[in-house]
């Protein structure tokens, strides 16, 4: 019965008219909104979220999404009683709450730990090759890619993997790979108090490798250069490095 209502609504919905969110605006499709998506334009340097994104918990979200995820599968006409079908749900709502989208809470940001620049570096210092797993959040398909970070200490520098653990933490969450890529220089800036950082991000989007245009040999470069790396001789340099 539950599942007759869910296909009416689906079915009575054929103006081209859908809500996104719950608080009572409705998104004409076959305005602007699609346009933006198939062109993957960020329109915020933040990622934008509800002011109540955490009035429930995730044990909560992850019973609802469940719930809803069930529905699309049957909406689509899946047989939810297959022994290989039955746990789909639950397995997508987990995943969804606790690994892909786990960098949407600001709780779970990493606590970066600073130290002393005991030696003196005063060169710049990159940390090429960062494996990054994000998701698109136009299609929700996945981003696969590597960032290259680099920095000028200021009297202070960062573990190492503390610079892939703030890449990771900001892939988590459904990107744009522009916004990524500045909410990652962003971090770095605060955590190591300089200006003089530097990210760029090569990655392959699934969303154009397996639907649309289906081009699995491109790949999307983009790059935040703030402080010193405004000048072009200490972008060189930094890109030398890369040899992309
Ligand atoms: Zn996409």
């Amino acid at each position: 019965m539950k599942d007759e209502l869910l296909l009416k609504r689906v079915n009575g919905n054929g103006n081209g008219k859908a809500k996104l969110n719950g608080n009572g605006h409705s998104h004409d499709f076959t305005n602007g909104h699609d346009v933006i998506g198939e062109n993957h334009i960020a329109t915020s340097i933040e990622t934008p979220m509800r002011g109540d994104a955490f009035d429930i918990s995730d044990e909560q979200k992850m019973e609802v999404i469940t719930e809803k995820f069930r529905d699309i599968m049957v909406t689509m006409g899946l047989d939810l009683t297959d022994d290989s079908l039955q746990g789909t749900p639950r397995r997508v709502a987990k995943m969804f709450v606790q690994e892909i989208f786990h960098g949407l809470n600001p709780a779970n940001k990493p606590v970066a730990s600073v130290f002393e620049n005991k030696f003196k570096y005063n060169e710049m210092l990159v940390e090429k090759n960062i494996n990054l797993r994000s998701t698109c959040e136009h299609h929700f398909l996945p981003i696969y890619g590597k960032a290259h970070v680099a920095y000028f200490a200021n009297g202070q520098v960062i573990g190492l993997s503390k610079i892939n653990r703030i890449v990771d933490y900001f892939a988590r969450r459904p990107q744009v790979q522009e916004r990524l890529t500045v909410q990652i220089a962003d971090e770095l800036k605060k955590v190591l108090k300089t200006e003089d950082v530097a990210v760029v991000i090569d990655a392959e989007h699934m969303c154009v490798a397996s639907r649309g245009i289906k081009d699995g040999c491109s790949s999307t470069v983009t790059a935040e250069y703030c402080g010193k790396f405004k000048d072009r001789s200490v972008r060189e340099e930094f890109l030398k490095y890369l040899d992309l």
